[in-house]
């Protein structure tokens, strides 16, 4: 099944009006540009791909991408959450990254390949600008600098993973639920988690009640504030304590893509 069958277009919502460019695209001024990889580029080269974005409302739910489906967009997220995830076993999803406004989704087509080995879903609510797949490969083979900043994000998602590989492997349940409240954290750029238990749960690969008897604990130890689909950070320190230190290397490699700082070595963690 083609991925244009896969979303309902009628649950595209655009945004709030906003200019219309030359290929006749809602895009955003590119002075409020929320999506930090976009946000870091020259404005020649930020403009370049604007010109061929056009600005979406993400639902809760929604698939950017399907396990083994012709990619048709890219997206850069401006706000709300992602989760990409593999398959392990007939129906269960792990996550093996976690989007959000710092984001992209559509690496595959950063490395030549059109059909996506992972489904890429929104956890929480917001926006995003999408490209089609073939304006982006050819302002990638027209603009080194945009080529450049796609290139060092691949590496960074690549350290996620595989730092996520590690951890589900050798770091306890706290650690790995404080982890990725922190992670969530620093891509959605708030302490406000709109999420329910169960996507955590799914995210983690572990059991729903799990996930709520580790959150218990956080709540009775003043780290964090429950409630119905909402999770309050209300202690970022301690719960940076109670965590291992793989949000740290993650967000470390992140960094490093925003930035291209060599100085950030993500060895020390
Ligand atoms: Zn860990």
């Amino acid at each position: 099944m083609l991925k244009s069958e896969t979303i309902d277009d009628r649950a595209w919502a655009v945004g709030p009006p906003r200019s219309i460019n030359r290929n006749g695209l809602l895009c955003p001024d590119p002075q409020e540009t929320c999506n930090a990889l976009l946000s870091r580029l020259s404005h020649r080269s930020r403009q370049n791909l604007l010109e061929r974005c056009e600005s979406v409302d993400l639902a809760a739910r929604m698939r950017l991408q399907d396990r083994g489906v012709p990619i048709q967009y890219a997206y850069f997220i401006e706000s709300g959450a992602a989760s990409v995830s593999t398959r392990a076993g007939d129906c269960l999803q792990v996550e093996i990254q976690t989007l959000g406004k710092k984001d992209f989704v559509g690496i595959p087509l950063v490395l030549g390949m059109r059909i996506s080995p992972h489904t890429c879903t929104v956890q929480m609510p917001g926006t995003a600008l999408r490209i089609r797949a073939e304006a982006l490969i050819h302002v990638m083979t027209t603009d080194r600098e945009v080529e450049k900043m796609l290139l060092r994000y691949v590496q960074a998602t690549h350290i996620q993973s595989s730092q996520l590989v590690a951890c589900n492997s050798r770091h306890s349940l706290n650690q790995r639920v404080a982890r990725w409240l922190l992670v969530v954290r620093d891509r959605t750029d708030s302490p406000e988690i709109g999420i329910t238990h169960r996507s955590i749960a799914q995210a983690l690969g572990v059991r729903r009640a799990s996930i709520t008897d580790t959150f218990a604990e956080m709540e009775a130890a003043g780290l964090i504030r429950r409630s119905r689909k909402h999770i309050a950070i209300i202690n970022e320190p301690c719960l940076a304590e109670l965590s291992c230190n793989c949000h740290r290397v993650i967000q470390a490699a992140h960094e490093n893509s925003l930035f291209g700082n060599p100085g950030l070595h993500i060895e020390r963690w």
